[in-house]
């Protein structure tokens, strides 16, 4: 997609931090990180959101998830752990049209507001 911030950066057309690259997806740390470690894990090729995923898709999906476990690793938050998370449109706070992973850590992460006590 021509003016889709990610695929800008898949093409190298937009500088990014890069910390894992390979035929399908790349991953690079976010340029407004809310943890010590903040990276975005996407596939190369443009899916707008999750809701755009098709059944095809699926082993994509689970080459993502683990890039994401590797990359942990590599960062060094495997053990204290981390956060995986992915928005998915305009009520689920998604700003890139370009689906993604956020890996989050580095850090005690706050519990989100949807996780309630009983
Ligand atoms: P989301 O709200 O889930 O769509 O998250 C989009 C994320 O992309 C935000 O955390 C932004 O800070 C990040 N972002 C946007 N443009 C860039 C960029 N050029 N390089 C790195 N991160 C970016």
């Amino acid at each position: 997609m021509e003016n889709c911030v990610f695929c800008k950066i898949v093409r190298g057309e937009i500088a990014a931090d890069f910390v894992y690259q390979d035929e399908e997806v790349v991953a690079f740390r976010d340029q407004a990180p809310s943890a010590p470690v903040h990276i975005l894990i996407i596939p190369c090729q443009h899916i707008p959101t999750f809701n755009d995923l098709q059944a095809a898709q699926q082993d994509l999906l689970g080459h993502l998830l683990l890039v994401a476990k590797k990359i942990a690793r590599q960062e060094n938050i495997q053990e204290k752990g981390y956060r995986l998370l992915m928005n998915c449109g305009r009520d689920g706070g998604q700003e890139v049209n370009h689906l993604h992973f956020h890996l989050l850590g580095g850090r005690p992460l706050s519990v989100p507001a949807y996780i309630s006590p009983s």
